[in-house]
């Protein structure tokens, strides 16, 4: 077959890890792998209900194109949230309706990016923003963190260094793959830098509001004081990620922009979907529905937390999240995370290695523990599989 493809797709490779975790989908695996929310929280027998409603008024309007910013009542709702919930200031039209905020990721490249554009994210950083981003081959440079999250003099340092910053990608709570959440301190420092040297922050935060034990801290976008940060989150994690809807908050001038290039890609985001998640909000109580997702994760976060406590050894280090879906792991600089996994599968026991979500190096020693989508003694059963196998095999 002798077709032509286009420069960009030699950086876009199949990925390895990707292929050998096919198999968590058999039903004997316990997999720590996705970052799959815990299918039992989907309000399915609501969302019957609300489906039947939305077809009965306005069923035409549901199953008809429709604009590419959003379904304005969608909008409204999301902005009021997020004034609420995040302390921002927005109106509904700084909200574009996306299909979940990966495609708002996707449409961040395409607007910014050109060939060796440089991208600064944190080190490491959430795999499929990477995927999206080298699509538009730039130049990803990872940024160091430590518990309070980028360190700002590196990051200023890399600034100075690299003449064509575009944007800074960032997920500030509950990270994807750390599970870490910056401080406050480092929000304000970030759009501090932003603004000093005009460059764009893209804020992604489809976590935020699964915070366990206390309040939702400010959102960057909060801090914005000169429109250069861009908001993205979604549905997926707070609701069902099935339904595809996520969003882009930002300066109007930007989403006209994304609107363009969203026009170009898919038009709009389902009609339908977007009025069944408008209407859930309207007819239901959300914040109770996250309460009772948080409930759960919190509960099995505490029970990855402790067995990984009682049975792993004192050299494994891993980080304590506050909320979201992952905790991530350190071992000792001579364990593999990739051959770790080779002996846990045949263990049945499946997770992610940590060395894909590096932009730029190269980091063995670590891997990606999801807790959301398992019951606590199918964590606790698993959690003991890796430890057997780290005593046994690697002798720790
Ligand atoms: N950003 C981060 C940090 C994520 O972890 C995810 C999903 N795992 C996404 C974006 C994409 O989510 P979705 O497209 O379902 O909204």
């Amino acid at each position: 077959m002798n077709i032509i493809f286009s420069q960009r797709m030699d950086s876009l490779k199949a990925s390895e890890i990707r292929e050998i975790l096919k198999v968590t989908s058999k039903p004997e695996i316990i997999s720590f792998a996705g970052g799959l929310p815990a299918p039992e929280l989907f309000p399915i027998k609501e969302l019957k209900d609300i489906s039947v409603k939305v077809l009965n008024e306005s069923g035409s309007q549901a199953l008809q194109y429709s604009t590419t910013e959003g379904f304005t009542p969608l909008r409204k709702q999301i902005a009021s949230r997020m004034n609420r919930k995040f302390h921002t200031i927005i109106d509904f039209d700084n909200i574009l309706i996306t299909a979940g905020s990966q495609q708002a990721l996707d449409l961040s490249g395409k607007l910014f990016l050109n060939k060796d554009d440089i991208v600064l994210c944190e080190s490491p950083t959430y795999l499929a923003a990477l995927s999206a981003f080298k699509a538009y081959e730039p130049k990803l440079l990872g940024v160091d963190t430590d518990n309070d999250g980028m360190i700002i003099n590196k990051l200023e340092k890399t600034i100075q260094t690299n003449s064509n910053v575009k944007f800074m990608y960032v997920i500030p709570d509950f990270q994807n793959p750390t599970g870490r959440t910056w401080s406050v301190q480092r929000r304000k420092e970030l759009v501090d830098i932003a603004n000093r040297y005009h460059i764009p922050i893209i804020e992604d935060n489809p976590y935020g509001e699964l915070r366990f034990d206390r309040n939702i801290l400010p959102s960057i976008k909060s801090f914005d004081t000169k429109g250069l940060v861009i908001f993205v989150s979604t549905f997926s994690k707070t609701f069902c990620p099935g339904m595809r809807i996520g969003w882009i908050a930002a300066d109007q001038k930007l989403i006209e922009k994304y609107v363009l290039l969203k026009q170009g890609a898919d038009l709009h985001t389902s009609s339908i979907s977007q009025r069944e998640i408008s209407k859930y909000i309207e007819l239901y109580d959300f914040d109770e529905h996250i309460k009772k997702i948080i409930n759960v994760y919190r509960e099995r976060r505490n029970t990855i937390l402790s067995a990984m406590q009682e049975n792993f050894p004192a050299e494994v280090k891993f980080t304590r999240p506050q909320g979201g879906l992952f905790t991530w792991v350190e071992l000792p600089l001579h364990i593999n995370g990739k051959e770790l996994l080779m002996h846990c599968l045949r263990d049945n026991v499946a997770f992610v290695p940590g060395e894909p979500f590096f932009p730029d190096r190269k980091v063995f020693n670590a891997i990606r523990l999801n807790y959301s989508n398992m019951p606590k003694d199918r964590i606790v059963l698993g959690i003991r599989r890796i430890a057997n196998i780290l005593h046994n095999i690697y002798n720790i």
